[in-house]
């Protein structure tokens, strides 16, 4: 089998919020054609323009090339060949950041080929399924307003209603004010009870405001009870990581702004995180989330990748989560967009707080193409 093309569709809503931490607001969807009539889909979770222009780029260097000239005639079963081929090739460039989410998309799309040339579901391919479902956490956001409570109880009511048993609030007015900051998960906890388990992503506030992180971390958890503490900080500053971790009893979960088995390997050793959490569409795709949820494995660490965009990430996710044993949980994006809604044909929904794992070929979903033609942007 030969891979023809590699084509990508950016895909915007009509008005994009500049300041909103949501990554539902456009995608960047990939397909891979092969000469045998089998597409691959796959995703990257960034600024579309950009990737596009990383798959489409001429050949300017030897360790700067785009990645259709590198796979295009290539045979898909040679994923990791051509993982290291694209991460060579793109080295000048590459490393971390875009050219990495661009290299995602087209591994996911790899995979998903080779799925269906077997008509097996990727789980298969990666070594079989630990679980039939997996519990899903519900993923919101905070509000902007840090006063604003009722927005706290409305999204705490409708995960009730829906039959979660997890949320996570993350980014908006979080972390500026700490009576604020107790309001508004005291306000959750109020509506949630007891049982159900709340965590909190800070979408990196304290940047590098170690101490800060600590106390505000110990207050939150004591008050409310928190099941992790998420992307306190850049994810550059491994030793706040670290220092955090060393002086919390809360889980502290990062990952989704860190790229490759390599950079897993130095946030693992040095931030000692308590979650790991890379983003399939960012991270290094298939390919790379394997090893990472192997290297949580070896260290006895979690593995709940990051996914905030549409159902083609969920769908990754359910495939890697369902063949890794140290993958508990499901991240459940519930942003009111037709792209987390309307992309694919299959129906990926909770039920009573569980998604099922697909047993169909691939990652298992067919594009709508109707959805892709009202929201595509041309260049
Ligand atoms: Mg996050």
């Amino acid at each position: 089998m030969e891979i023809t093309d590699v084509v990508v569709h950016t895909l915007s809503l009509p008005a994009v919020e500049s300041t909103k931490a949501d990554s539902s607001q456009d995608a960047c969807i990939v397909e891979v054609e092969t000469d045998e009539g089998l597409t691959g889909i796959g995703e990257a979770d960034s600024s579309p323009r950009v990737v596009e222009a990383i798959i489409e780029a001429p050949v300017s260097h030897d360790k700067s090339a785009g990645l259709k000239e590198v796979v295009v005639g290539r045979d898909p079963f040679d994923v990791e060949v051509l993982w290291n081929e694209m991460y060579d090739r793109t080295y000048f460039y590459g490393r971390k950041g875009a050219a990495i989410t661009a290299i995602s998309a087209v591994d996911m799309a790899l995979w998903d080929i080779m799925g269906k040339a077997l008509d097996r579901p990727l789980h298969r391919l990666l070594g079989g399924k630990h679980r039939d479902s997996v519990r899903a956490y519900a993923s919101t956001l905070f509000p902007d307003d840090p006063t604003d409570t009722d927005h706290m109880r409305r999204e705490a009511e409708a995960a009730l209603d829906e039959g979660f048993t997890a949320i996570k609030f993350g980014w908006g007015g979080f972390g500026r004010d700490r009576r604020n900051d107790l309001e508004l998960v005291g306000t959750a906890r109020e509506v949630l009870g007891e049982e159900f388990d709340i965590m909190v992503d800070a979408g990196m506030v304290w940047q590098e405001d170690v101490k800060g992180a600590i106390k505000r971390t110990n207050e939150l958890d004591r008050a409310h009870d928190l099941y992790w503490m998420e992307e306190p900080f850049y994810a550059d500053n491994l030793d706040g990581y670290r220092r955090l971790s060393e002086a919390t009893e809360t889980r502290i979960a990062g990952g989704e702004e860190e790229y490759t088995l390599y950079g897993f390997r130095e946030f693992v050793d040095r931030g000692k995180p308590d979650v790991l959490q890379p983003d399939v569409a960012r991270s290094g795709g298939i390919t790379h989330l394997q090893k990472i949820a192997a290297l949580g494995a070896e260290r006895g660490i979690p593995f709940v990748p990051h996914g905030y965009s549409t159902d083609v990430i969920v769908a990754a996710n359910l495939q890697l989560i369902a063949a890794n044993r140290n993958a508990p949980l499901l991240e459940y994006c519930v942003e009111d967009s037709p792209l987390r809604w309307d992309l694919v044909e299959e129906d990926l929904t909770a039920t009573d707080g569980y998604v099922g794992i697909p047993d169909r070929p691939g990652l298992g979903i067919t594009l709508n193409r109707d959805t892709i033609e009202e929201y595509r942007v041309e260049l």
